[in-house]
């Protein structure tokens, strides 16, 4: 069967992809249907932290299939509260829900600022503050979420009380919380879909002060840059935040679908029996698999990642062709002379996954990627960027 040709006729189509078949993979090299390798610079968009088919992950995984792979929330299930203990033991938060992405764990922590804001002001403070530039999920909310009218055009009316702040603008921010009733403020602490942005920190901890003042929930999607991606365990500890609720997805589930908002001290009893649910939220098999994945992040690991992160800076900035490099940890976006599909199709061909963010290359390795695959894939990059 030719599956490129049979995707197109039976798979809707709101993909663009690469015309490569995936078929098998093991750490940070995976392999086409015809057997031809490639070093996985990608890993299914930041979500394989240690890389594909990781040993640990998958006896977790199978173990709990052969317990139960599905139980519904009606019962308790020992592997979501041991995820749930050790997330909320490691970050010095409260309480986790847990949902199956991160649209919709970012749609849990606009209901719990919605919420908090309704039980102590008043129902009027409904509105969120994001960012432009921001991206945090494809449900109509979440859209609305998103500070990006490309993201918006065809689906509007999306849902009310959005309002979009300026990044690294604090008065912009100050503005909107003067004229509107806010509930609470949403920031990606580094920008992901928006081009691999790390937002400023003095930014940050001024969002942070105005929060506390107006008694705003300070909130962190750490969907993409969480779970030891930034060199932290997650990005708003490396400018010592305190966020009310922060949310992440992608990395922590391993490969399967897990989305977490986590909960501090101000909102840990806002959600209450029915005001929030999910069928497969916290899901046996999933939060298993993510308790090996998230135990095994770190400080060893996180060293790792900055280490890394140091040397493709390094290498990549003020190289011929490349006009710029931007992020934090191993998350990276790199602005090109050449289009950077140009650049990404030129890597495939010498045997490398690159991935794009707007207009750039964006970076986002196996969090413990061998370092002579990082040196080809770098080596492969830059001969790609040359001009
Ligand atoms: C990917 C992403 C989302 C959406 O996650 P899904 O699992 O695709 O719903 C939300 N926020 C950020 C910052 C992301 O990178």
């Amino acid at each position: 069967m030719d599956i490129i040709k049979a995707d197109s006729e039976y798979i809707a189509n709101t993909y663009s992809r690469f015309p490569i078949v995936l078929a098998s993979g093991k750490g940070s090299i995976v392999k086409d249907c015809d057997g031809k390798e490639y070093i996985d610079m990608a890993t299914g968009i930041a979500v394989n932290v240690f890389g594909v088919g990781d040993e640990e992950w998958k006896k977790a995984v199978v173990d709990q299939l052969d317990k139960i792979p599905h139980t519904s929330n009606l019962y308790y299930s020992e592997p979501c509260v041991n995820l749930a203990k050790l997330m909320v033991e490691k970050t010095n938060m409260n309480k986790v829900f847990f949902a199956n992405s991160g649209a919709e764990a970012n749609e849990c922590a606009i209901k719990v600022a919605r919420k908090y804001a309704q039980d102590k002001k008043g129902a009027e403070y409904f509105n969120v503050i994001t960012l432009k530039n921001s991206f945090h999920g494809r449900t109509i909310t979440t859209l609305s979420a998103t500070g990006q009218d490309v993201f918006h055009k065809d689906f509007l009316p999306l849902t009310e009380g959005f309002l979009y702040a300026e990044p690294n603008n604090l008065q912009s921010v100050e503005e909107l919380v003067k004229t509107n009733k806010v509930a609470g403020i949403l920031l990606e602490v580094v920008q992901g879909e928006g081009g691999v942005i790390a937002l400023d920190e003095e930014f940050l901890k001024g969002v942070e002060a105005i929060c506390k003042q107006n008694d705003i929930l300070f909130m962190c999607d750490e969907v993409q840059c969480g779970n030891g991606r930034s060199g932290e365990l997650f990005a708003y500890m490396n400018f010592d935040l305190r966020p009310d609720v922060f949310t992440t997805a992608k990395g922590i589930g391993g490969g399967l679908p897990l989305g977490v908002c986590v909960l501090g001290e101000k909102v840990k009893d806002v959600l209450t029996p029915s005001s929030h649910g999910s069928t497969f939220g916290g899901n046996p098999v999933a939060t298993a698999g993510a308790f090996s994945i998230f135990s095994r992040i770190d400080q060893k690991l996180l060293d790792e990642v900055k280490k890394k992160s140091a040397y493709i800076f390094n290498e990549l900035k003020g190289a011929s062709g490349i006009k710029s490099v931007t992020g934090l940890g191993l998350m990276i976006g790199v602005e090109t002379v050449k289009p950077s599909t140009d650049v990404i199709n030129e890597c495939i061909k010498n045997g490398v996954l690159f991935i794009k963010a707007k207009s750039k290359v964006r970076l986002l390795p196996a969090l413990n990627i061998d370092d002579e695959l990082l040196k080809k894939a770098i080596k492969v990059l830059k001969e790609a960027c040359k001009v």
